[in-house]
């Protein structure tokens, strides 16, 4: 079981027992992406109950490939698609659009903890929406560390693509 951090708020205590360990058995969003209802089983006396929890709270961490975990940071992910978006012709509402979609795939997990490569894959997919030339700065960036063999095979692809117009 992962232990208890203290961002996790009381209400994930067993309401029957106040034992700790619960599992979830289902998480969907609700209030439009906004919150997370799940639910939950007490692994101590086997009751089930309900927990909403904010958008706030079920933002995953992110594991790095070190397997150190840092807390999902918006203001760094923004800073990082505008770099690959400078001076390319894409308006500032258009990457806010993007930034709210993936903040929303990253909460649908319903995942606690993400693999930071689950957060580039999905950064990837919108700058690819956007922009090409982004994404290709992007991913070139992003997976200098993985595998570069998939990065020539995309850039083949892409080049074999006829441009969209
Ligand atoms: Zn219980």
């Amino acid at each position: 079981m992962p232990v208890p951090t203290s961002d996790q708020p009381a209400f994930m205590h067993c309401p029957f027992c106040t034992a700790h360990d619960t599992k979830v058995i289902d998480s969907r969003l609700v209030a439009e992406g906004d919150q997370v209802r799940r639910r939950r089983e007490c692994l101590a006396c086997g009751e089930r109950f309900t927990t909403f929890e904010t958008a706030e709270l079920v933002m995953p961490r992110l594991i790095k490939q070190d397997g150190s975990r840092q807390p999902f940071d918006e203001d760094k992910l923004r800073a990082g698609m505008q770099r690959a978006l400078e001076k390319r012709p894409v308006s500032v509402e258009r990457l806010e659009e993007a930034i709210v979609h993936i903040k929303h795939k990253l909460r649908a997990t319903g995942e606690r903890e993400i693999k930071s490569r689950v957060l580039g894959e999905l950064v990837m997919a919108e700058l690819q929406k956007l922009d090409e030339v982004a994404y290709i700065r992007f991913a070139s960036v992003y997976r200098r560390f993985q595998d570069l063999n998939e990065f020539r095979e995309e850039i083949e692809r892409l080049s074999r693509e006829p441009s969209k117009a």
